[in-house]
């Protein structure tokens, strides 16, 4: 092999400054080497280090970098191919912010590090972590009315008409129930307790104010732009915000991450949009709904339903076919069962028709439906409360303008690890296709993808194993996967389930019914019983099911969940005694604690 030669040793240095966005040359012992590479650390910079010192040649190498650079000390730094100089040269730039624009050649050019689209729980989430790792960002949030003209502030469904004000009015619920329970306990309550909506509705509202406040002194204090109107791409990498005014305001940034979130969907009838309303309306209105009529049978209809019912009112659900699609039927049919006892009518298998304005009589609206049987049936209700699903805000967003792909049947985004088609472009929260939509899981992705954007991090949002909780008036907590889809994907032959009623404590004295309450782990045989479904239908399901999380994601098996003591006298305790197989046909009816 002939010797190597001084344009092979100059060929090398140069490889390596233009592969690696930041070079430096340096030595291991050299402390000037090492308080520039500190400094790279501390701005979360990813950089390649040749340590002169301890590589093969590197006398020759060394001499060769000096030619480059024209200095033979250490450390020389190259950014994008550039000499930046040595250690005094890089602290000086990094003083007078030359660094930072060196580091983000095209950043000058944008008005903005990153643009946020929506300001919800996954956007509120990216765009301040985003500015704490010290980019330029900018967040849009804009409220689309609703066709009757309801509107709120900052912090997107979760916080304005969703979570937290069906929370609230689910507390609403059980302080009811707790008022009639508490009579066996002693209490002594004289006179007719009845709820009143309007204080309900005013000291809910008024929380959800403050925390729409406290949002905007978070995005000011975490130096976020917050911009209040509709964003729309215009191309690659600018987008006019639209207020409510019309105003347009061209805004440019180098990222993006589109977090728009979805809203309630309308049937195709008469008077839909008209006279019903959605869960965008409910939280807000200013009398009692009165007698309601919920169309739909998921998430959203069911807490609805089970809440109003609480509250005193007549509610009545219309169910299209199952309950709770996707989720363990066995749970969703005993969820049904309860709310039916509850008082709650139940409709199905039903379509709605129409809906009609009633000029005089005791109701407001009148209801034509369609059972699948083929009769028809009329209902006279105050509210119609559509619950049938919402729609990602997709589809007025330019998005075609930039070429990022959108599936066309349910405008959901498809995404590689939060990216879209578009590499600049990042999507997160409701509107990914594929992705539980729950806010901690927008929150959750939203921060990892700004740590990956800005703080050289590799860490993926993980969407296996995500508990959730439906606040239906019987508490449903779960985790993984549901019997029939277990049994899907491992056959009969792999799965076991252990179940059991349970009967709270609290629920003897006030002679509540027996056995409503259920749980059951599903395990996966021939992984020695891993636990792969936890279902628990009770009283605090949120609170039962979150810490169970955490066994089922480190793979915990059933003989974990046995050598777990329990905590006494709680329902929780019953994962720690569990002994009856579903196979066995055994009864699981519990005679007392
Ligand atoms: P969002 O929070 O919806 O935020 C999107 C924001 O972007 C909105 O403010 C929207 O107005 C704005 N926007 C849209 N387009 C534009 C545009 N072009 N320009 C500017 N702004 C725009 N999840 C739970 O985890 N637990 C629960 O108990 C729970 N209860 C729920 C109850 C109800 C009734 C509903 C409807 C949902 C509930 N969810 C619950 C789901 C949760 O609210 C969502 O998963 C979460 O809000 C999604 O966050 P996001 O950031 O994707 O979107
Ligand atoms: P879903 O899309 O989950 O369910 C829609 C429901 O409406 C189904 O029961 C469906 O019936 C029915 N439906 C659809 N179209 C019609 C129609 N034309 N006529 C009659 N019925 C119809 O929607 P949700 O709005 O309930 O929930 C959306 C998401 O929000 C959930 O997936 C969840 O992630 C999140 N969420 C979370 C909550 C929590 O964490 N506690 C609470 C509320 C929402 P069919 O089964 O026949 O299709």
């Amino acid at each position: 092999m002939p010797p190597i030669s001084d344009e092979d040793w100059a060929s090398a240095i140069e490889e390596y400054v233009n592969k690696n966005k930041v070079m430096i040359f340096s030595k291991s012992f050299c402390p000037y080497c090492t308080k520039v590479k500190e400094l790279f650390n501390s701005l979360n910079v990813e950089y390649y280090c040749l340590e002169l010192d301890k590589t093969d040649n590197g006398p020759q190498m060394q001499r060769a970098m000096a030619a480059k650079a024209g200095k033979s000390s250490v450390p020389q730094v190259f950014i994008e191919g550039q000499h930046l100089g040595g250690c005094d040269d890089t602290m000086a730039a990094h003083s007078s912010g030359k660094l930072l624009e060196l580091l983000n050649p095209e950043s000058e050019k944008y008005d903005y590090d990153l643009i946020v689209i929506g300001g919800g729980s996954g956007g509120l989430s990216a765009s301040k972590e985003s500015a704490r790792l010290g980019k330029k960002v900018a967040v849009l949030d804009f409220v689309t009315p609703t066709p009757i003209g309801t509107t709120w502030g900052l912090g997107g469904t979760c916080v304005n008409v969703g979570c937290i004000p069906k929370k609230l009015m689910h507390q609403a619920a059980l302080l009811g129930q707790a008022i009639k329970d508490s009579k066996n306990y002693g209490w002594n309550i004289s006179g007719a307790v009845e709820h009143n909506w309007a204080v309900m509705r005013e000291n809910i509202q008024n929380h959800i104010g403050s925390l729409n406040w406290n949002y905007k002194v978070q995005l000011r204090t975490e130096q976020v732009k917050y911009v209040n109107a509709y964003g729309q791409f215009i191309d690659d990498h600018h987008i006019k915000a639209v207020d409510k005014k019309g105003k347009e305001t061209p805004m440019s940034s180098r990222h993006f991450i589109i977090a728009t979130g979805e809203r309630p969907r309308y049937p195709d009838i008469e008077g839909a949009k008209e006279y019903g309303i959605t869960s965008d309306d409910l939280f807000s209105l200013e009398n009692s709904p009165g007698k309601t009529l919920v169309i739909g049978a998921s998430y959203v209809a069911l807490e609805c339903a089970g809440f109003l019912s609480a509250l005193g009112l007549d509610v009545t659900i219309m169910v299209r076919s199952i309950l709770l699609r996707g989720f363990d039927q066995d749970m969703a049919e005993r969820i049904g069962e309860y709310m039916a006892k509850e008082g709650i009518k139940f409709i199905r298998p039903c379509v709605p028709q129409k809906v009609e304005k009633l000029e005089s009589g005791e109701h407001k609206l009148r209801v034509y439906a369609k059972m699948q049987s083929g009769e028809e049936i009329i209902g006279e209700y105050d509210t119609v409360l559509f619950a049938i699903g919402r729609n990602a805000c997709t589809d007025n967003i330019g998005l075609d303008k930039v070429g990022v792909k959108v599936n066309s049947s349910n405008g959901k985004v498809p995404v590689e690890n939060e990216q879209t088609n578009v590499p600049h472009i990042y999507a997160i929260g409701d509107i990914l296709e594929g992705k539980p939509e729950l806010t901690p899981v927008a929150i959750e992705a939203g921060s990892l993808l700004a740590k990956r954007l800005y703080a050289n991090s590799n860490v993926q949002c993980d969407y296996t194993f995500i508990p959730t909780t439906v606040f239906t008036p019987l508490e449903y907590g779960c985790i993984g996967f549901s019997e029939e889809k277990a049994l899907e994907t491992y056959g009969a032959e792999n799965i076991e389930v252990y179940h059991s009623n349970i009967m709270p404590l609290e629920w003897t004295v006030p002679k509540r019914e027996a056995n409503a309450c259920y749980c059951k782990l599903i395990c996966l045989i021939p992984e020695n019983e891993r636990v792969i479904g936890f279902h628990y239908l009770g009283p605090n399901a949120g609170e039962v099911t979150q810490g169970f999380s955490l066994g089922l994601k480190k793979g915990a098996t059933k003989a974990d969940f046995d050598a777990m003591i329990g905590i006494h006298p709680t329902c929780a305790e019953i994962f720690s005694t569990l002994t009856v197989t579903k196979s066995s046909g055994k009864s699981t009816l519990q005679a007392g604690c």
